[in-house]
């Protein structure tokens, strides 16, 4: 859909059928609970990328043809200027992502982990904390 060095003739446009935003990072039961939400909607998922965290949305452009070419490609937005082909979703060995979550069980699972050991670490600072008062 770009600067096509020949990927995108096998690839069925995946560049132009989701939008990802950057999301805060989750600390509390209340921040899972929001990103919850999100994972409540159809065709969201939630994905963790050198230590950020993306709210992914998959819908697709409305100006991609069903050959997967661009209906504004002269005056498509900046982004997808931008957008190399050498570093794309297919030819990147980059979309490795820590933590991608598809539903709001998975990410619940892993703020229970998550919270848990938060705790954890909080009792043993105030252990130690204690310790070194006395
Ligand atoms: S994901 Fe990559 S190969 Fe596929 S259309 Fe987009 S730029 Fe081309
Ligand atoms: S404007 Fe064109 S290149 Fe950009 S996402 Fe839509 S179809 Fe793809």
């Amino acid at each position: 859909m770009f600067k096509d060095n020949g990927d995108c003739k096998k690839c069925r446009g995946l560049c132009c059928r989701y939008f990802g935003l950057p999301i805060d990072t989750p600390e509390t039961p209340g921040d899972f609970d929001d990103i919850r939400w999100y994972l409540l909607h159809k065709g969201t998922e939630v994905y963790v990328s050198d230590d950020d965290w993306y709210l992914n949305v998959k819908n697709t452009c409305k100006h991609l043809r069903p050959d997967y070419s661009c209906t504004i490609y002269e005056t498509r937005p900046r982004i997808c200027r931008q957008y190399a082909t050498t570093k794309c979703d297919i030819t990147s060995d980059e979309y490795d992502h820590e933590h991608h979550f598809y539903s709001a069980e998975q990410l619940e699972e892993y703020a229970r982990g998550f919270l848990r050991e938060k705790r954890r670490l909080a009792q043993l600072r105030g252990k130690r904390r204690r310790a070194r008062q006395r």
